[in-house]
């Protein structure tokens, strides 16, 4: 069993840790937020009095932080993980951030003599409790192998999308799909319910049509169609209009820079950020659906 080093014990975080201890690999945990690091503890975690201190022997240092300049925080610090960690240590950040970042820190590591993966995940806090995430992966062949072992107890699906960068590359464009078929349903929804139509006829039609998704078979905005849905329950996430709104901001960004002609995604973006100004970014990101209704009163 290996020594992980975990800094960033939130929402993702916290479940990731239990996971990796559960496995019997003994991690030694850190993050700016005493309730997070409580979390961490409570997930079977040692906690460091720093990220430096939490590298110190690690085998492994696993990132999970909001954006890409906390990544680089925590890579670039002087006195920080790449000083303390031993020589060849693997360092694996599953947080979302954006290509450009990411292709940073594998530089950073790899200048420190450091194996590196950017490995951004999908399935959200209830695939990091379950142990299922996905992980969509970026590194070399050897970064990639020696991560498995890791890897392998917090999720259920590795998929090693290419070189530095390619994980998170895969992961916006996944979610930029997600957030404009979301939308794409959302409407359908609005404009049955103005033409007459049941959710259960609407359901039926589409679920096993040309227009089905996963936003319908799995997260269904209408309630009472899928179980598991985050409709059932209000809108509790689930995935939160917030975080849509974050990785489609990466989308569009990236997007711009490299050329490509997203105008579908932009709009998303724009509808996402007007759901998140009215104040409903902590719902999941289904509750589209109750906006589109609001504009077509
Ligand atoms: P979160 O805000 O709950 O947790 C992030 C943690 O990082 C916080 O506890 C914060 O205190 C800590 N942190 C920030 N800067 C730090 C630093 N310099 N050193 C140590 N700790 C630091 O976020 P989350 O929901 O756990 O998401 C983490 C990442 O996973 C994000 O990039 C997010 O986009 C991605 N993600 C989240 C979900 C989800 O459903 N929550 C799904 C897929 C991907």
């Amino acid at each position: 069993m290996a020594t992980v080093a975990f800094i960033g014990l939130g929402n993702m975080g916290a479940p990731m840790v239990a996971n990796l201890v559960k496995a019997g690999h003994e991690v030694k945990a850190f993050d700016l937020s005493a309730a997070a690091c409580e979390a961490g503890r409570k997930a079977g975690a040692e906690i460091a009095s720093g990220a430096g201190v939490a590298a110190q022997g690690a085998d492994c240092i696993v990132t999970m932080l909001p954006a890409g300049k906390h990544v680089l925080g925590v890579y670039g610090d002087a006195d920080g993980v790449m000083k303390h960690a031993p020589k060849g240590a693997l360092f694996i950040d599953c947080s979302t951030i954006d290509v450009d970042s990411a292709r940073k820190a594998h530089q950073i590591a790899e200048t420190a003599g450091m194996l590196s993966l950017d490995s951004p995940v999908s399935g959200g806090v209830v695939g990091a409790t379950a142990g299922t995430l996905t992980f969509m992966v970026g590194g070399t062949d050897t970064a990639f192998a020696r991560g498995q072992e890791f890897l392998k107890v917090m999720g259920a699906r590795m998929v090693h999308c290419g070189a530095a960068g390619a994980g998170q590359a895969a992961k916006i464009c996944n979610n930029m799909i997600l957030g404009i078929s979301m939308t794409a349903v959302c409407e359908g929804i609005v404009l049955a319910e103005k033409l007459g139509l049941s959710h259960k006829a609407l359901f039926d039609v589409v679920s096993t049509s040309s227009g089905s998704c996963w936003s319908i078979t799995k997260n269904s905005p209408m309630p009472d169609m899928v179980d598991g849905a985050a409709s059932n329950n209000n809108f509790r996430p689930g995935f939160t209009a917030d975080l849509m709104l974050k990785d489609l901001t990466l989308a569009i960004e990236a997007a711009k820079s490299s050329g490509a002609a997203c105008e579908l995604g932009d709009h998303a973006r724009r509808l996402y950020e007007a759901l998140a100004a009215a104040g409903q970014g902590g719902l999941d990101f289904s509750a589209m659906v109750q906006d589109v209704r609001k504009r077509s009163e």
